[in-house]
């Protein structure tokens, strides 16, 4: 009883918490292992309720996904995001490339990514300095892969660049490389959780094989340097995890980017 009441109170505070603007985005670096650089970002999305308390995705992402709004809240994420870089280009900041977590309804409706780029075009922003996310669960699951497809090849059409998240978590991984074209193959947290001998030659094979299909790869949930150095080691490109940062508002991103690049 108590977990449904809590799920109706999430169902039902949606419009409310929109309307109050209480979603924010945090964002998490993405730093390169050529140089350890900042070279992107990723933004997730936090319910900030009224009471101060701070609510993560998993609280309440599925049940918006059941419900379909989702696609609302995908859509305000993205204009958040964009809205920041617009920000960050008017104070004459250097830009950095931000991908943004999209559900996989969106691909039931056919004028996603034109949705996308109105964003864009209304605030002046390259499309080439955002990612959408798509999670390999998801793929896998949808039984519209036809139209997963369609958008997937539309965004990367109107230059926005797509990347498979959580990639190895399941286990059919390796028919959607086959079955689709995308940028970034994000590795999932659970491959570096137990390193033994035989999960690093799988990351390290995986990683050659996304190369070989142009792919760069981001290993993500990395939590010490000791793992930094061995994907260094085994030509990853890039790290997102803890061991940089969690992911923190956009005002504290800012201040922690400028810290890191001193
Ligand atoms: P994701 O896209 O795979 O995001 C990465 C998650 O891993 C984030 O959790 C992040 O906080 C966590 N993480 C990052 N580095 C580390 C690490 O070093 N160690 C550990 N233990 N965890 C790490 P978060 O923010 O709770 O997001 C969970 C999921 O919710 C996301 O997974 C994504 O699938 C979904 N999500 C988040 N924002 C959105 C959104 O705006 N729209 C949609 N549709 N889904 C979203
Ligand atoms: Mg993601
Ligand atoms: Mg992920």
């Amino acid at each position: 009883e108590e977990k449904q009441r809590v799920e109706n109170e999430i169902i039902n505070g949606f419009d409310l918490a929109m309307r109050n603007r209480e979603f924010k985005i945090y964002l998490q670096p993405r730093v390169s292992l050529f140089d350890y650089s900042i070279i992107g970002a990723e933004a997730v999305v936090r319910w900030q309720r009224p009471d101060g308390t701070v609510m993560i995705p998993d609280a309440f992402i599925s049940l918006y996904e059941r419900n379909g709004r989702i696609i609302d809240l995908d859509f305000f994420v993205f204009e958040e995001v964009v809205k920041f870089l617009a920000q960050n280009k008017k104070k004459g900041r250097k830009l950095i490339p931000i991908s943004v977590n999209a559900s996989i309804l969106h691909a039931r409706n056919s004028d996603t990514v034109e949705h996308y780029l109105e964003i864009l075009n209304r605030y002046g922003i390259n499309p080439a300095l955002l990612e959408i996310e798509l999670t390999e669960t998801a793929l896998l699951e949808s039984h519209q892969f036809e139209f997963v497809k369609q958008v997937l090849d539309g965004f990367r059409r109107i230059g926005i660049a797509v990347a498979l998240d959580d990639f190895g978590f399941a286990y059919s991984s390796l028919s959607l490389l086959k079955a689709l074209e995308v940028d970034t193959l994000k590795l999932d947290r659970t491959f570096f959780l137990n390193e033994s001998k035989r999960s690093r030659n799988i990351v390290c094979n995986v990683i050659q094989l996304a190369h070989s299909l142009h792919m760069n790869v981001v290993a993500e949930g990395i939590e010490n340097m000791e793992q930094v150095h061995a994907l260094r080691e085994m030509d990853c490109d890039l790290i997102q995890g803890y061991v940089y940062s969690r992911p923190i508002s956009a005002d504290e991103f800012e201040a922690w980017r400028e810290q890191y690049e001193k």
